[in-house]
C-alpha cells in the first residue's frame, strides 16, 4: 500500500499536469476500476465529460479531484491554489482515486502505447497532448465519482468523511487529538492507525515514528501527557516530511506514478524491516513481532514494553 507520503507525491503530480483541464472522454476499459461508482461506468463517463479537474486534494492516504461544471464561483474554487471559500459553492463533485496495491495515475502522450493493465483514460479538451491513465495490475483500486461534504472547504468527497485530518495538514487539531487519545481504551499503534483520529499514518511510519519516541507500540494511550503527545506527533511529522523530501524530487516530471513499494524511503528506515539488526541508538538488536496481521519492529531496549496492570 503507498502511503502517504507517496499520495502526497501523486497530489503533486496531478495538480501539477492535470489541474485545470477540462475533460473531453473518459473510456472505462475494465468494469471492475470502477465498481466503486455504484451508477455505473456510463453514467461515471458522462457526468465527467466537459467538467473542470480543480485542485489535487489529499486528506491521508486519499486523494481527489473536485471537478466543476462552469459558473463564476465554480471557476474561481476549481482554481484556487489554497482551499478557497466560495459562500456560493455549498457542495460539489469530486473523483476520487482508490490506489489500492498496485494502482498509478500516469500522465502520459496520447500517442504513447497502451498499458498492459490500463483500466480507465481521460482525455482532456485541450491541445496539451497528454491524457490520464489509470493503470492497475491487481485492480483493488479504481475511480468514482461522489458528492461533496456541503460547505466543506477542501471539497471533500462524503464517501470519506469520517477520515480524520492528517498530521500534515495545517488544520490538524493537536490538543484534539491528544484528548482523543487519552479517552480511548487503545494502546499508541492502534491509535496511530486509526483513521477518524488520525490518517495517513500507516504501519511503515507508526513503526519508525514510535522507535524515535522511545515508546513501545502496545503503550496504552490514557498514560499520554500533553507533552508526550506533542512529542509522538513531532516524531510522525519528522519521519514523513523526511519521506516526502526524498519522494518528493521525482514528481516534477510528465511520468506521475505511485506504486506498491516506498523504496525510495527503505535505506533510511531505523526500526521497519530491520529484524535483527542492531538499533542505531543502542545496537540491542530490533525485534519484530506479529501485531493485527502485520508486524511491529521495535528496539526492546529502547521501546520497552508497558507492565501488565
Ligand atoms: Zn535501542
Amino acid at each position: 500500500m503507498p502511503e502517504l507520503p507517496e499520495v502526497e507525491v501523486v497530489r503533486r503530480g496531478l495538480d501539477r499536469w492535470v489541474s485545470g483541464r477540462t475533460v473531453d472522454a473518459v473510456e472505462v476499459r475494465h468494469p471492475r476500476a470502477i465498481r466503486r461508482h455504484t451508477a455505473g461506468a456510463a453514467d461515471f463517463a458522462d457526468r465527467l465529460k466537459g467538467l473542470r479537474i480543480g485542485t489535487a486534494r489529499r486528506r491521508g492516504k486519499y486523494l481527489w479531484l473536485p471537478v466543476t461544471g462552469g459558473g463564476p464561483a465554480a471557476q474561481s474554487a476549481a482554481e484556487g491554489i489554497t482551499p478557497v471559500i466560495t459562500p456560493s459553492v455549498t457542495h460539489g463533485l469530486a473523483v476520487l482515486a482508490h490506489l489500492g496495491m498496485s494502482g498509478q495515475l500516469l500522465v502520459q502522450p496520447q500517442d504513447a502505447p497502451d498499458e498492459k493493465h490500463l483500466r480507465i483514460r481521460i482525455r482532456f479538451a485541450d491541445d496539451l497532448g497528454t491524457e490520464l491513465r489509470f493503470v492497475d495490475q491487481r485492480t483493488f483500486g479504481g475511480l468514482s465519482l461522489h458528492d461533496t461534504v456541503p460547505g466543506d472547504a477542501d471539497l471533500l468527497p462524503d464517501v470519506i468523511a469520517h477520515i480524520a485530518r492528517d498530521p500534515l495538514d495545517p488544520a490538524f487539531d493537536d490538543a484534539a487529538f491528544h484528548d482523543a487519545l487519552r479517552r480511548r481504551r487503545t494502546t499508541v499503534k492502534r491509535a496511530l492507525l486509526d483513521q477518524s483520529l488520525i490518517s495517513g499514518v500507516g504501519n511503515i511510519y507508526a513503526d519508525e515514528a514510535l522507535w524515535r519516541a522511545r515508546l513501545h507500540y502496545e503503550r496504552p494511550t490514557v498514560t499520554f501527557t500533553r507533552p508526550r503527545t506533542a512529542e509522538l506527533l513531532g516524531h510522525v511529522r519528522d519521519v514523513m516530511n523526511e519521506a516526502l523530501a526524498v519522494g518528493g524530487t521525482s514528481f516534477d516530471s510528465l511520468y506521475v506514478n505511485v506504486n506498491g513499494e516506498s523504496g525510495y524511503f527503505e535505506r533510511s528506515l531505523d526500526a521497519y524491516g530491520r529484524e535483527d539488526e542492531p538499533c542505531r541508538r543502542c545496537g540491542t538488536p530490533i525485534r519484530r513481532r506479529p501485531w493485527m496481521n502485520r508486524s511491529s519492529y521495535f528496539c526492546p531496549r529502547c521501546q520497552r514494553p508497558p507492565r501488565p496492570r
